[in-house]
């Protein structure tokens, strides 16, 4: 178990540690210390590191941080996917980065609108206002249509505070599907969803490692919320994505895995909508389905936030139902 509640606070780090601070607001940087001293990057293949965000949610404890962020490291470059909630957690992510390669970061990926994901972008243009910073289009319209003021707001408030000096640092280029993004040695491909876990998810494939980043499509162990979801949408596109030539699993949240991460999460998601269906043909009630619901997933079974989220699932299920049988 990580000592993480005990030693979450912010530390000032001079500048001379590869940090430059472009705003020239503050004679210091603040960066997000746990992950600093208690998170470290994990190699999962030849070109890619990933660093655990923690399981639980406890925003004010974790001051924001609950995703996965990662980067991929080419020849010449270096590639960062989702950089978490804060300019603090990009800060702690940009210092692992250097000290492992002195290569420059100029390229972001962000996989959805959620701010766990993408508010960290700040800290990416902060070192190298050239970076480029990818996303689904519909991505980059939510965020310029109020969403990411939003998102803002949401972890400012969830985080206690913690965030402060974050500023919405949007994508600067958009995606199409089956596009391949050239890094040098390094071969990106998009995976984009018209409608999976929101309307702006992309999945992004790292073709020389086998290796596949699922946003929140796709998670491990743990069930995130579902509010604005499709269930045939992401059932869909993740059918799509078992056809892939992939070894490894990078999930928006809970440990990378294998490909067979992407069968169990497919199951689960088949398992909600399917007993969701035979209930309404039974004639129960939304309020009677849940314990079955629950009951009949054997994917999902102990995976954190299940029992929470399950009648939120099921709410959505039986709308989409509803909807595809209009
Ligand atoms: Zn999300």
């Amino acid at each position: 178990m990580r000592k993480l509640l005990t030693t979450l606070f912010f530390l000032t780090i001079p500048l001379t540690q590869g940090f430059s601070d472009t705003t020239n607001t503050s004679p210091t940087i603040k960066v997000h210390q746990a992950i600093l001293s208690d998170y470290k990057p994990q190699k999962v293949s030849e070109h890619t590191y990933v660093i655990h965000g923690p399981m639980r949610s406890d925003l004010k404890k974790t001051q924001g941080f609950v995703n996965n962020p990662a980067f991929i490291i080419s020849d010449k470059s270096v590639i960062v996917i989702d950089p978490g909630s804060s300019v603090q957690i990009g800060r702690a992510l940009l210092y692992h980065i250097k000290k492992i390669t002195n290569n420059p970061i100029t390229h972001v990926f962000n996989t959805h609108i959620h701010g766990d994901h993408w508010l960290g972008n700040h800290a990416f243009f902060e070192n190298n206002p050239d970076v480029k910073i990818f996303a689904h289009p519909e991505m980059l319209k939510q965020a310029k249509d109020g969403i990411a003021q939003q998102w803002l707001d949401t972890f400012m408030s969830a985080s206690g505070g913690a965030i402060k000096g974050t500023e919405t640092v949007l994508p600067t280029i958009t995606l199409t599907d089956q596009q391949i993004i050239k890094v040098d040695n390094i071969s990106i491909k998009t995976h984009l969803a018209d409608w999976a876990h929101t309307k702006t998810d992309v999945m992004l494939e790292v073709i020389e490692d086998k290796l596949l980043f699922t946003g929140d499509i796709v998670n491990n162990k743990r069930i995130v919320p579902f509010n604005d979801g499709s269930f045939k949408g992401s059932i869909d596109i993740i059918s799509k994505a078992m056809k892939l030539d992939i070894k490894t699993v990078v999930p928006g949240h809970g440990a990378m895995a294998s490909s067979e991460l992407l069968t169990t999460y497919k199951t689960g998601l088949e398992s909600i909508y399917e007993t969701t269906r035979k209930l309404i043909d039974e004639g129960l009630e939304p309020y009677e389905m849940k314990s079955k619901v629950l009951a009949s997933n054997t994917a999902f079974k102990n995976w954190m936030g299940f029992e929470d989220e399950v009648g939120r699932y099921l709410s959505l299920a039986v709308l989409e139902i509803e909807q595809e049988e209009f």
